[in-house]
């Protein structure tokens, strides 16, 4: 594990100089490991080392450096460990807890142990009383994994708690009090939003934050960080109803009457749908400015009915729309299209339609960690993503070698000129490795991939367990079953996550036959967007030092390479003709590598460009939060009433009272705040349009974006005075007694919250470097119909200029 040769320590300098976003020089970690095992606690009764434990929360709480405390800390934490949970920590895991102690992002690889390893800089942060949060992949793992290591904390006097989706919220008060807070990062996101519309203090669930360690880090810190978080509250909102168009969406013919881009993303109303719909609706001219939110329902509806297909993009249950995951195939819970769009879905499937809301706050979660003070994190797959984690959150990346070398064996691609031909090569695999026993696991791009090659292998006779990532738990408990001799298991990419596969499962003989056989095979049926995604899945087999292969089972025609337009370029490059036979080109393989590069960054490129958007919306919601902060928490004289209407609030002091009219004008400034800044958000997403047009004058969108969204927010201050001004001469021409509480007015009478899914719209990078999309991109994060009719225009644009 020691780093020796001389050409690593040449690499770590040169490394160093450039102020690489990697350490692989693990030489400072290891000394402070020898400084950590000289303690000697073997000996000491567990009182006694719950007294050193209460010594180091003291020390902690009265000011002294966590960094004076920390061998000792990790040490009791090593020791804790063996006695309350029986494993006794292994150097990696140590080191691990020291990089994120740090502030890093540990890679270490699955199965090494990332759960225990997060315990030790966990411990030793949370000493100081300020609650530590650790954020896990799903609502499951967060109740395993404090669970799981609770007893560890409990045994150093520590309090640990655990946040589950639907908790009420004096639960959620009793959770985020310990010492230590286990919760997905989208419930503690959606808790942040729900506290900034409290109206009194006692209902925050939230402390100050601290520190967040972010499990499975890559994939929450970057490919669902920019995925908005969103509150909304009830009051219903005028527009065209989706329902009403959905029979004349309905009756137009594809091809004739509109047409969708080869990639199947966008889709556009040609000239003879165009006057069919105006006839079918009698409305005038569609492009007229007074049919503006008829166009952008038309084009929702056409956007559901065209390019969202159910059973693949989405699923109905228990007439519900539940949206399909494209990245990694899940059924993704609590997730909406912006409003239009979800609308237009449930139309088009017939459902009763959901109330709609008035988005009340939103935040996406790359802003949402960096509200945290500190901030780390740890995954099997960080290295690939080591650039864009320095530079969205400053982390760095720690390589941390596993316990035991890995010998997985990664066999070369097979590569299929076209999916058929795949689908059979597919089978034959798995029945050749599966007839000898050999435990096989499947990762597929969708739900529907899986269901099709479970009907494949059910012909062949092989029968296999499918997860589609409906129910966390009790995937969880059959990917644990994925090492048994004989065992064939297809999931969608993450299905499991965070689930051990133990060999033979827990049965030692059984270990042993499956160990001869070669250990776990895995296969992958796609290449995903990502090499870290693929390397997430073949992560899955040899785990701790056991054997295990990994083989991609690939075919041209896959959704990743028709996407971005790769097919018909391998097809052309290669003067490829259909074959039932893998390709043997070698030059095919690297050329896959090489776009799943071009792929990454530009994904890379479109999230950055999305931060710079959503970074000016955030630090208006930040003015704002500071400023409802303080009304909440004010004592003492109300400012607004005393400032601006003085000889009123002489009177109203007179009649109410001086802790009547502290009642009054926190409950009016908070809603008028709150409504105000919801306001805002609507008017953001509103004027969307016209910033689109006015770049095609030349001026940068983001300019643009940042002047038009600036006049307006100034104007709230003045906005929220004078209503609650207004509020209060009302309040005093009220005779006879008044409630206080309920004349400053109540927040929404209720409210939900999801999440917006806007990869459904894929945008490219080309179209991010077009003069205007880069303003649409960034407007989706404000979601809302108008950001498709934004990119539908910018479409229809261009093919207007083109003559002919
Ligand atoms: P990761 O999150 O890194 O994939 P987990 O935290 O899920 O790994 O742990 C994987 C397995 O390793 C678990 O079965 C756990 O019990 C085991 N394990 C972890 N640490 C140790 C240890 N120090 N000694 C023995 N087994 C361990
Ligand atoms: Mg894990």
């Amino acid at each position: 594990m020691r780093n020796s040769g001389k050409s690593q320590k040449l690499r770590d300098l040169f490394n160093r100089l450039r102020d690489h976003p990697v350490e692989t020089d693990l030489l400072p970690y290891r000394n402070i490991l020898d400084e950590i095992r000289v303690y000697r606690f073997r000996n000491l009764s567990s009182e006694e080392l719950k007294t050193r434990s209460e010594t180091l929360i003291s020390r902690a709480r009265s000011g002294d450096a966590l960094d004076e405390l920390l061998t000792e800390a990790f040490a009791l934490v090593d020791e804790a460990s063996r006695r309350a949970i029986g494993l006794a920590p292994f150097d990696c895991q140590v080191i691990a807890g020291l990089a994120m102690a740090r502030g890093k992002i540990a890679e270490l690889p699955t199965g090494e142990g990332k759960t225990l390893a997060a315990v030790f800089p966990t411990y030793l942060h949370a000493l100081s009383g300020r609650g530590v949060h650790v954020l896990t992949f799903n609502d499951y793992l967060a109740r395993r994994d404090a669970a799981w290591m609770g007893p560890v904390y409990e045994f150093l006097g520590l309090k640990v708690g655990c946040i589950q989706e639907g908790m009420r919220a004096p639960d959620k008060q009793a959770a985020y009090a310990c010492d230590v807070t286990y919760a997905t990062a989208k419930e503690a996101g959606f808790d942040f939003l729900r506290d900034r519309i409290c109206l009194e203090r006692r209902d925050l669930v939230h402390r100050p934050f601290h520190l967040a360690l972010v499990d499975e880090a890559d994939s929450i810190l970057i490919d669902e960080a920019r995925i908005p978080l969103v509150i909304s509250g009830v009051e219903e909102r005028a527009g065209w109803d989706a329902r009403g168009l959905a029979p004349a969406i309905k009756a137009l013919t594809p091809g004739r009457d509109y047409e969708t881009d080869d990639e199947h993303r966008n889709v556009f109303l040609l000239d003879p749908g165009q006057e069919r719909i105006e006839g079918m609706l009698r409305c005038g001219g569609l492009y007229e400015q007074k049919n503006q939110q008829l166009l952008e329902a038309v084009y929702c509806s056409l956007h559901a009915e065209a390019l969202l297909r159910r059973d693949m993009d989405y699923i109905v249950r228990r007439d519900k729309i539940e949206i399909v995951d494209e990245f990694t195939g899940r059924v993704v819970d609590n997730r909406h299209w912006p409003d239009g769009l979800q609308a237009a879905v449930e139309a088009k499937e017939g459902l009763a339609r959901r109330s709609e809301g008035r988005i009340l706050g939103a935040i996406t979660l790359q802003h949402f960690f960096r509200l945290y003070p500190k901030l780390c994190g740890m995954t099997a797959t960080a290295r690939p993503s080591a650039d864009e984690l320095k530079e969205s959150y400053e982390l760095l990346v720690v390589v941390i070698p596993p316990n035991k070398p890995s010998v997985r064996v990664d066999h070369p691609d097979r590569v299929f000129t076209h999916r058929e031909a795949k689908r059979s090569a597919l089978v034959a695999e798995i029945q050749d490795v599966h007839t000898a026993g050999r435990p096989v696991l499947v990762g597929t791009a969708s739900v529907k991939e899986s269901e099709e090659l479970a009907a494949d292998l059910g012909e062949a006779g092989i029968s296999c367990q499918v997860l589609n990532a409906r129910n966390d738990e009790r995937e969880a408990r059959i990917v644990a079953q994925a090492g048994l001799p004989g065992a064939v298991t297809i999931s969608t990419n993450m299905a499991g996550r965070g689930t051990d596969i133990k060999l033979g499962g827990a049965d030692e003989k059984e270990r042993e036959k499956v160990v001869a056989l070669g250990g776990l095979y895995v296969i992958g049926t796609n290449r995903n967007e990502s090499l870290r995604i693929d390397d997430q899945l073949r992560g899955r087999a040899g785990r701790q030092g056991d054997p295990g292969a990994t083989r991609f089972i690939i075919s041209l025609e896959d959704d990743v390479f028709e996407r971005y337009g790769l097919t018909r370029m391998f097809y052309e490059h290669h003067r490829l003709e259909r074959q039932p036979e893998a390709l043997d080109l070698r030059t095919i393989q690297r050329e896959i590598e090489h776009a799943q590069r071009i792929i990454e960054g530009q994904n890379f490129g479109l999230r950055k460009s999305l931060w710079k958007y959503s970074s000016l919306v955030e630090l208006q919601r930040k003015t704002i939060q500071d400023w409802r902060e303080s009304v909440l928490f004010a004592e003492g004289t109300p400012p607004i009433l005393a400032q601006k209407t003085p000889q009123l609030y002489q009177k109203g002091l007179a009649r109410f009272g001086r802790s009547g009219m502290e009642t009054f004008e926190r409950r009016a400034a908070l809603s008028h705040i709150d409504r105000c800044w919801s306001d805002h958000l609507a008017w953001i997403t509103d004027t969307r349009e016209s910033i689109h047009l006015v770049s095609l004058g030349g001026k940068t969108p983001l300019q643009e974006f940042q002047r038009a969204a600036t006049a307006p927010f100034l104007e709230i201050r003045p906005r929220v005075e004078e209503a609650v001004a207004t509020d209060f001469r009302r309040l005093l021409k009220k005779e006879g007694p008044v409630d206080l509480e309920a004349e400053g007015r109540k927040g929404p009478s209720s409210t939900w919250t999801y999440l917006v899914n806007e990869d459904q719209f894929g945008f490219g990078i080309e179209m991010l470097q077009g003069k205007n999309i880069g303003f649409a991109a960034g407007a989706a994060l404000y979601a809302g119909p108008l950001f498709v009719i934004t990119l539908i225009f910018s479409k229809l644009f261009k093919r207007k200029k083109r003559p002919g």
